[in-house]
C-alpha cells in the first residue's frame, strides 16, 4: 500500500501485520438477514435486495455532488441518495441488481437510505461482513481494512496456536487459524461468535499466565517468616473481644493464620465491605507476628483513619503482655504505637528508636512509615488498609522495611468491592480473603435520594431528631475536583450556611483538608466523645471512620461523586445497633448521576453495587483509563467473560504448576512476553507494570 495509506493504518495503532489481525471488526452485518422494501421501518439500519430502476448524478447547489438512485423490489420503492461518489451512478444503472445496507430515514415523507453500503450481487452476498472501527477518521475504509486482513491472512496461512489442544477441546474452542478467519471472514454469526470467545479467552489466558508466573514466583524464591499461630496472644485477643466474630471473620483469620504459618510470604487480599469487621482480622495477624518476637505494622492512607485504627487497637490490647528477658517479671506491656507525619520532635526519636530497637510490637502510621528513617528491628507482617489509596510504591516499600533476610507477610485490604473474576484480573497474583458477612445487629442503612426541597428539608428534620435523641451526623460537603481551595472555600460556607440555617444550635465541626493538623485531631476526638453534634466535612471522611453513635450521613451534591465513593461514605453510618439514614442530595441532571444515585439508594450491597458501577462505566472502572495497547482487552470483558476468567485462571495455574518456566510452552511464553513484556511503548508498559503490581 502507498505511503498514505500506511500512515492511516499507523494512526489507527497498526505498523505490523499481527496489529492488522488484531484489529477486530467492530461489528458485523449481516446480509443473511434480508428484509422486502415494504418491511423497512424508519430509523431502524436494514437491508434489502433489490434492482436499481433509476440513478442519476444531481450537482447540489453547494456544489456537491449527489447520486440518487431509485431501487425496488417486489414489495415496494427506496429511495438511495449517495454524497460525493459520483462513481456509483456508474456502478448502479439500471437493471443492476445489489445488496443495500444501511439505516432507513425519512426525506419529505419518503423513505430512503443515505449512503448505504452496497454490494453488488455476487460480489460479497449471503456473507456476513465486518465493519472495522475507526476507519473513516484514518482516511481508510472498512473495505480497504477486510481486504487487507484477508490478505494477510491469505498469505500467514497456518498460525501457530499456543494453547495445548487438550485445552481447547475441554472448552470446545476453535484453533488460531480458525479463530482469526472467523473474526475476519465469518461466514455465519456462529462463527464469529465463536472465534471471539476463543481469542478473548487468548486475550485472558495470557493475563493468567503471567500473573500466576509472578504468583508462583514470588512464592518460590521468597523466604518469608514461618510463625507460630498457636500462641498465648491469640487466644487472650479473641477472649478479649467484646463480641464473638463473625463466620466470615473467622474463615479470613484461618486463611491468613495458614499463610501465617507458611515459609511462604503471605500476599493475602481482605476484601470485605465497610463495616464487615476487617480491622479485628488484621490485628489477629499483628498479633502472631507480635508471639513470635517480631512486629507488626499498619499503614493507613490518612490521618485521621492512622489514629482512629491507634486508638482502637491500643484499646483492645490493653493489659495485653509480651515477653521480655530483661525484665524483673519476665514480660512487659505490649507496645502499639502511632507514626504519622504529625509525629515530630523528641516524640518522634523515642518511637523511631523503639521501632529499630524492637521494642515498639504494632506501629500504626500514615506514609510517614515508609519514610527512609524508619526501619524495623524484625517486621513479620504488614498490613496495608484501604489498599487502593496507596501508590505500587509505597506498597513494596513497606514491604522492604524490615532489617531481617525475610520478607515480611503482607496482608492488603480493601472495602471498594471489585466483582470476584474483575478481582481475579486486577488481584490475580494476590489470594483473596472475602468478608462477605456483616456482623450481626446492623439495622440496614435506610438511603433517600433527596429530590427536592421538601426532601431536603425532612432531611435536615431527620439530623435534628437524631441530634435531639443523643446520636450524631455528617455532612459532606459538595466535591470540587478542580482546586483544593475551593473545595475548602465551599465547606467554610456549607458550615456557616448550616449553622446559621437548618441545623442552628446544634454544635458543629468543621474538617477539611486545609484544618491544621493539631485542630483536625481536636475536631475528631470531639466528635468521636460526642461533644459535636454534626461534623460538616469533605471526603477527608471518606475511609475508615469508625464513631457508631453517628447515625445519619447527609451527602451535598451526590451525584458528583462515584458510586464507590457514596458507598464508602455511607459506611460512616449504620456502624452502631441504631438506625441509620443516608440522604443523598442532588439533581441527578445526568442521566449516569441519576443512575448512580438511583443505584446507591437502591441498595447496601457493595457487591452488588460494583456490579453496576462497572455496568454504568465499562471496564474502565477496573482496568484503568488507558484503552489502548496490546495488553489491553480487546474482545474480552470482565463484564460479559466472567466465566471465561475463571476458565483461564484455571487453565494458567495447571500450565503454571505443571511447567513452571513454560519449557514445554514456548510459544506461549514468548506471546505472554510479547503482549506483556517490556514493550516499546511506555504506556503499554506502564499499564503491564500497573496490572502486576496492584
Ligand atoms: P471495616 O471492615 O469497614 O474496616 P471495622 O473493622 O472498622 O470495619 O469494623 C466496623 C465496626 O464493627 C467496628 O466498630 C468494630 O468494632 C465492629 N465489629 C467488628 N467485628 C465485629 C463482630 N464480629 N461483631 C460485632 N461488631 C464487630
Ligand atoms: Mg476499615
Amino acid at each position: 500500500m502507498g505511503p498514505k495509506k500506511r500512515a492511516g493504518l499507523a494512526e489507527i495503532g497498526v505498523t505490523a501485520v499481527l496489529d492488522l489481525l488484531l484489529h477486530y471488526p467492530r461489528r458485523y452485518l449481516d446480509r443473511t438477514n434480508q428484509r422486502s422494501i415494504a418491511e423497512l421501518v424508519v430509523g431502524e439500519e436494514a437491508m434489502v435486495l433489490a434492482t436499481v430502476r433509476r440513478s442519476q448524478l444531481i450537482r447540489t447547489r453547494s456544489r456537491r455532488q449527489m447520486v440518487q438512485v431509485d431501487v425496488g423490489d417486489e414489495s415496494g420503492r427506496l429511495r438511495c441518495t449517495f454524497f460525493n461518489q459520483p462513481w456509483r451512478a456508474r456502478q448502479l444503472r439500471e437493471g443492476t441488481t445489489a445488496v443495500f445496507f444501511g439505516k432507513v430515514d425519512s426525506f419529505r415523507g419518503q423513505r430512503q437510505m443515505t449512503n448505504p453500503v452496497v454490494d453488488l450481487v455476487g460480489d460479497r452476498t449471503g456473507r456476513i461482513v465486518p465493519v472495522y472501527p475507526q476507519s473513516e477518521k484514518a482516511g481508510l475504509t472498512t473495505w480497504e481494512i477486510g481486504t487487507w486482513v484477508e490478505e494477510a491472512l491469505e498469505r500467514a496461512g497456518e498460525l501457530a496456536d499456543p494453547v495445548p489442544d487438550a485445552v481447547l477441546d475441554r472448552f470446545g474452542l476453535l484453533d488460531r487459524t480458525a479463530a482469526f478467519r472467523g473474526v475476519h471472514l465469518p461466514g455465519s454469526e456462529a462463527e464469529w461468535r465463536a472465534a471471539r470467545t476463543r481469542l478473548a479467552f487468548d486475550e485472558l489466558l495470557r493475563i493468567q499466565v503471567a500473573l500466576v508466573r509472578r504468583k508462583r514466583e514470588i512464592e518460590r524464591t521468597a523466604l518469608g517468616v514461618a510463625h507460630d499461630t498457636g500462641g498465648e496472644l491469640l487466644r487472650r485477643f479473641r477472649a478479649a473481644l467484646p463480641f464473638p466474630l463473625t463466620g466470615a471473620q473467622e474463615r479470613a483469620i484461618g486463611q491468613i493464620l495458614s499463610d501465617l504459618a507458611s515459609p511462604v510470604p503471605m500476599h493475602r487480599l481482605l476484601q470485605g465491605d465497610v463495616g464487615a469487621g476487617k480491622t479485628v482480622v488484621a490485628v489477629a495477624a499483628l498479633l502472631v507476628a507480635v508471639e513470635g518476637g517480631h512486629q507488626g505494622a499498619l499503614m493507613a492512607p490518612t490521618e485521621v483513619l492512622a489514629e482512629q485504627h491507634h486508638l482502637g487497637i491500643s484499646a483492645l490490647l490493653e493489659g495485653f503482655t509480651v515477653p521480655d528477658a530483661g525484665s524483673l517479671l519476665g514480660d512487659r506491656p505490649l507496645r502499639v504505637e502511632l507514626l504519622t507525619n504529625r509525629t515530630t520532635g523528641t516524640e518522634r526519636q523515642r518511637i523511631t528508636a523503639a521501632v529499630a530497637s524492637g521494642e515498639a510490637d504494632i506501629v500504626v502510621g500514615t506514609h510517614a512509615l515508609i519514610q527512609e528513617a524508619i526501619a524495623f528491628r524484625s517486621l513479620g507482617v504488614a498490613v496495608i488498609d484501604e489498599q487502593h489509596r496507596f501508590g505500587v510504591e509505597q506498597r513494596a516499600a513497606l514491604r522492604a522495611k524490615s532489617a531481617g533476610e525475610a520478607v515480611p507477610d503482607v496482608l492488603v485490604m480493601t472495602a471498594t468491592p471489585i466483582p470476584r473474576t474483575a478481582a481475579m484480573t486486577v488481584y490475580g497474583d494476590l489470594d483473596v480473603s472475602v468478608l462477605d458477612e456483616l456482623p450481626p445487629g446492623r439495622t440496614p442503612i435506610r438511603t433517600r435520594w433527596a429530590r427536592g426541597p421538601l426532601d431536603e428539608e425532612a432531611a435536615w428534620q431527620r439530623v435534628r431528631e437524631e441530634v435531639a435523641a443523643g446520636r450524631q451526623a455528617y455532612v459532606v460537603c459538595p466535591l470540587i475536583e478542580e482546586s483544593d481551595k475551593l473545595q475548602v472555600r465551599s465547606a467554610e460556607e456549607t458550615h456557616a450556611e448550616l449553622a446559621a440555617g437548618e441545623l442552628a444550635g446544634l454544635r458543629l465541626g468543621l474538617l477539611h483538608g486545609r484544618v491544621p493538623p493539631r485542630d483536625r485531631e481536636q475536631v475528631m476526638t470531639a466528635f468521636r466523645a460526642g461533644e459535636l453534634d454534626v461534623l460538616v466535612a469533605t471526603t477527608v471522611i471518606e475511609v475508615g471512620v469508625d464513631v457508631p453513635n453517628a447515625t445519619v450521613m447527609v451527602i451535598l451534591d451526590a451525584d458528583r461523586f462515584g458510586i464507590a465513593q457514596l458507598h464508602q461514605l455511607r459506611g460512616r453510618v449504620g456502624r452502631g445497633g441504631e438506625q441509620s439514614w443516608c440522604f443523598l442530595f442532588g439533581a441527578g441532571d445526568t442521566p449516569e448521576g441519576e443512575a448512580r444515585l438511583r443505584a446507591v439508594e437502591a441498595t447496601t450491597d457493595g457487591f452488588a453495587l460494583a456490579e453496576t458501577d462497572l455496568d454504568l462505566r465499562g471496564e474502565g472502572t477496573i482496568l484503568g483509563r488507558r484503552q489502548k495497547g496490546r495488553s489491553d482487552l480487546k474482545l474480552a470483558s470482565l463484564k460479559r467473560d466472567r466465566e471465561w476468567i475463571e476458565r483461564a485462571r484455571e487453565v494458567a495455574f495447571e500450565l503454571v504448576d505443571a511447567d513452571p518456566d513454560l519449557a514445554g510452552h514456548p510459544l506461549l511464553a514468548d506471546e505472554v512476553d510479547l503482549f506483556l513484556g517490556p514493550g516499546e511503548d511506555e504506556e503499554d508498559e506502564a499499564r503491564a507494570e500497573w496490572l502486576f503490581k496492584s
